[in-house]
């Protein structure tokens, strides 16, 4: 790419072409009134088209090495990307938000030039879809805590383990995994984090269904799977540095991306909280739309999303966009449920249209959970950005294996 004009005319012309192309994939005529499973192979067709034209429009890697698929460093073209690809990134591109979002970065900063070559690529084309394999049923908030361990056997490493709310696990075909390496020291310093092949006989993913009706994480147990050895990311049992660096990408991703809000955007999937713009239609079509409480609400959820992409754009600390992203989806949610009202509280499972509304209104709290709870959050900025005292912890100088735990 050349001039920065040349940049956002390409953008442009890239965007108006994105309904023909999605419309021309077979499994086009689902959108919200479906036809297609949420992660039915229409879907995915979709996503991957929708992936693959981006990376092949040569947009889909800013910030990433030349060599490894990406455009390098380019922060003013980037810069007209965000500011031109707002409200226009297709919603079904949530399905590569683990590895574009999160997974790919770490590798990208301290992965080995052969984890780069081999990673990088296929995941910003859309060719490899990733999953996070971090929480455990002891280990959630406590993370430090898990006890999935990997051991050497010769060129493998061999994982043993529980995970859980594995965010699209059964379609994923790579995880990043926190695995323990050595028990012998405190539980922060014994960690590794390592790639791991999903399809393999020691890897079972089980969908666990959620009160939004849709199964879209998992349980995953683990059965001594095979890792190649040098799949490591950073180095041997430098896994909480790898972890605290993917979840600050984790929160500047979940902090900022915005969808369309177009028909493709109708789907019962991702995190993100309701566009504005599909509230404002909603409006229109239930004659509330010269409401003066209802428009000061629309401007409410306007301005949040611009406020959400503006964060973006700032660099804040991404514990800030995470939680403002959280308020937005409440506050979306619940102005969605109250243009719906009466009809919002007694929605019909079968409703596909009245289902997409409650599905954000059920759907929204997780948000407050997924990628550190709000309460984290607030720790976070609490102790990292205003200096506070950190929280008391009992025994940061005992070796995991003499930790108190539940087992
Ligand atoms: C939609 C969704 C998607 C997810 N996707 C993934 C995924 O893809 N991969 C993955 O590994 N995990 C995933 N998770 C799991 C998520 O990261 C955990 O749910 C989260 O970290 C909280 O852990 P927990 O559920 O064990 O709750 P707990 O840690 O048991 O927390 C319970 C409550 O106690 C509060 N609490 C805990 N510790 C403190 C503290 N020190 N100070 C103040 N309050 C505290 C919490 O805020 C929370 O309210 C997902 C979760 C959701 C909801």
């Amino acid at each position: 790419m050349s001039e920065p004009d040349d940049v956002r005319a390409r953008i442009r012309t890239f965007f108006d072409g994105v309904p023909a192309l999605l419309d021309g994939i077979d499994g086009g005529a689902g959108g919200a009134a479906g036809g297609d499973d949420e992660d039915g192979p229409g879907v995915m067709r979709r996503a991957k088209a929708w992936r693959a034209a981006l990376y092949d429009a040569g947009l889909a890697g800013f910030g990433y090495p030349v060599e490894f698929g990406g455009l390098g460093d380019r922060p003013a073209e980037h810069a007209i990307w965000v500011e031109e690809s707002h409200g226009r990134v297709p919603a079904i591109d949530s399905l590569f938000g683990i590895g574009i979002g999160m997974a790919l970065p770490v590798i990208r900063d301290h992965g080995t030039p052969g984890l780069q070559r081999r990673f990088l690529a296929p995941g910003l084309r859309g060719d490899e879809v990733w999953c996070q394999l971090y929480s455990e049923p002891n280990a959630g908030s406590d993370l430090a805590s898990l006890a999935t361990r990997a051991v050497r056997d010769g060129d493998e490493w061999v994982v043993t383990g529980q995970k859980v709310w594995t965010s699209g696990a059964h379609r994923a075909d790579l995880a990043i995994l926190l695995a323990r390496t050595d028990p012998d020291v405190p539980k922060h310093r014994g960690i590794t984090m390592l790639v791991l092949p999903m399809h393999q006989p020691g890897v079972t993913v089980r969908p666990l269904r959620q009160m939004t009706g849709v199964a879209e994480f998992n349980e995953v147990f683990i059965d001594e799977a095979r890792i190649p050895v040098e799949w490591v990311v950073g180095g041997l049992n430098d896994g909480w540095r790898m972890a605290t660096a993917l979840l600050a990408h984790e929160r500047v991703a979940t902090g900022t991306s915005s969808v369309a809000g177009s028909r493709d955007d109708q789907r019962k999937t991702g995190r993100n909280p309701l566009p504005a713009k599909q509230l404002i239609e909603l409006a229109r079509r239930s004659g509330r739309a010269d409401d003066p409480v209802v428009r000061q609400q629309l401007a409410l959820a306007w301005s949040g999303e611009r406020i959400m992409g503006w964060l973006g754009r700032r660099h804040a600390h991404p514990s800030i966009g995470k939680l403002w992203r959280t308020r937005q989806g409440r506050l979306a949610a619940d102005i969605a449920a109250g243009l719906q009202f009466p009809a919002g509280v007694a929605w019909e499972a079968d409703d596909v249209t009245a289902d997409y509304w409650q599905y954000h209104v059920l759907n929204c709290r997780g948000m407050s959970l997924g990628g550190g709870t709000d309460e984290i959050q607030r720790n976070t900025l609490g102790e990292r950005a205003l200096g506070l005292p950190k929280e008391p912890t009992s025994d940061p100088e005992v070796a995991y294996r003499d930790l108190l735990r539940n087992v």
